[in-house]
């Protein structure tokens, strides 16, 4: 009986755009949390992911349109990183996503990484909308909390009016430099050639109810085949995590069929493959988001979409940024070993073949990336010599060492975003390697220049 063209799976949502035009606090003012003030430095530095129940989103879109049919049983957001070096990130997100938000300031118009986060959403043919952000940022805007962009702009005096239409008209001629026509959304009559712009305040919040129904109603319009639920799981590892009480645990994002408590599951490991079985699904309470701090809510099976957190034994070598696969009763053990390995071995080319270099730690796949991006890119230029996943152990400083013998300097492990076990720091610090951690990329590398100059001088 539920075969119907009626079930439906929530749409994921991705949201993309130029660092500081606003992603976390637009996601933080749905929710009503404070996420972005928590953040290092207030860049995003992991993806978090937040679920929407359909009734949360009724319930915020009722003044703009009290009698919209809402299909699908919710909306999951995605957060990427705003930073230059996360393009590796953001390009994962995205992979994810049915459709995207893509965030511009009102003051600032197009800048260099919305052009790129464009360029990555044409690429992979995602839809998506312009949210026209810090429209309460125009010289004397009156505050209307909450309200639809159309009521708020019809309470707004004849200056305001007149700046808002001046940088609106600046931006969809800045798109279509671009190649894309846009237009504001309840004007916009060609929905598919013309993309829409939704302006928002992620302070106040006028714009968010448009926001909002606009995503649901075009994907459940558009997308049926895309959003029709089907059996076969679909799911990738955000994030490798240490949980009190629940051991090293992954935070993954099904975005189609259902996972079960016990299932069996295989995951792309720094190790070689993993099998185990789901010990427990745990979700964030609806509305908060995996990243915050709090209790979870037990589950029996999970249908997608929805961002989980598994709790299984042998996770501590997970990779996050792979799939994760489910061991059914007609599918080959070794085949889906052999799936499951398949993103560690791109990102093993990486690795300096002179077998000279300093060692790298992340915690993702993702950032693992993006720090090795960064550490290639012409202006830093740094060789490295191995890659490690997680928390820096032992065996880590024991690979980083073997530099000692060749280049001194390179005995130096790089570690973005891990954790250092002391008995590694112990080590570390007996056979002369160094450590720098950061959260922030440029960071390491500010720390890393500055500890080569003195080597060498
Ligand atoms: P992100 O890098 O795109 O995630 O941007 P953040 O969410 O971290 O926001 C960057 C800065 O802009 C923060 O100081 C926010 O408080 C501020 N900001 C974000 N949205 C708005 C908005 O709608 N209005 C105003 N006035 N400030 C905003
Ligand atoms: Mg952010």
């Amino acid at each position: 009986a539920k075969e119907s063209k009626e079930n439906l799976r929530s749409p994921i949502c991705c949201i993309m755009g130029h660092v500081d035009t606003g992603k976390t606090k637009l996601l933080d003012c749905i929710r009503g949390t404070n996420v972005q003030e928590g953040e290092a430095g207030g860049i995003t530095q992991q993806i978090g992911a937040t679920y929407f129940p359909a009734e949360n989103i009724r319930e915020r879109t009722k003044e703009l349109r009290p009698d919209a049919k809402l299909k699908v049983p919710g909306l999951l957001v995605i957060d990427t990183p705003g930073h230059e070096s996360f393009s590796n990130l953001r390009s994962r997100g995205s992979n994810l996503c049915d459709i995207a938000i893509l965030v511009v300031d009102i003051m600032h118009g197009l800048e260099p990484q919305t052009i790129e986060s464009l360029n990555l959403l044409r690429k992979r043919n995602t839809e998506f909308i312009v949210a026209l952000n810090k429209v309460d940022r125009l010289y004397g805007w009156k505050t209307c909390k909450n309200a639809p962009i159309e009521k708020a702009l019809a309470l707004q005096s004849k200056d305001v009016v007149i700046e808002f239409n001046m940088r609106l008209t600046q931006v969809i001629t800045q798109f279509k430099e671009q190649g894309l026509n846009t237009e504001i959304y309840y004007k916009n009559k060609e929905m598919g050639d013309t993309y829409s712009i939704v302006p928002t305040s992620a302070i106040s919040g006028e714009g968010i109810p448009d926001l909002l129904l606009f995503l649901v109603m075009w994907s459940q319009k558009t997308m049926v085949e895309k959003l029709t639920f089907v059996d076969k799981v679909q799911c990738t590892v955000l994030e490798v995590k240490v949980i009190p009480g629940h051991g090293t645990t992954i935070d993954v994002v099904l975005v189609n069929g259902v996972l079960h408590e016990g299932d069996q599951i295989v995951a792309c490991g720094s190790q070689g493959p993993i099998i185990t079985t789901v010990r427990s699904l745990l979700t964030p309470h609806p509305m908060k988001e995996l990243r915050v701090k709090g209790t979870y809510l037990h589950h029996r099976e999970v249908k997608a979409a929805q961002c989980i957190k598994i709790t299984a034994q042998g996770l501590e070598h997970a990779v996050a940024g792979t799939s994760l696969h489910v061991i059914g009763p007609d599918v080959d053990v070794e085949e889906a070993k052999k799936t499951a390995m398949e993103d560690m071995k791109s990102i093993m080319s990486w690795v300096d073949k002179s077998g000279e270099g300093v060692y790298v730690q992340a915690s993702t796949l993702g950032s693992l990336e993006a720090l090795l991006e960064f550490l290639k890119s012409p202006d830093v230029k740094i060789p490295v010599s191995g890659i490690g996943l997680g928390p820096v152990h032992k065996k880590d400083i024991m690979k980083a060492g073997v530099m000692l013998e060749k280049k001194k300097e390179y005995a130096t492990i790089l570690a973005f975003d891990v954790k250092i076990t002391t008995e590694a720091r112990e080590l570390a610090d007996s056979m002369g390697v160094k450590i720098f951690c950061a959260d922030i990329i440029y960071h390491l590398f500010d720390q890393f220049k500055g500890y080569v100059k003195d080597v060498r001088d």
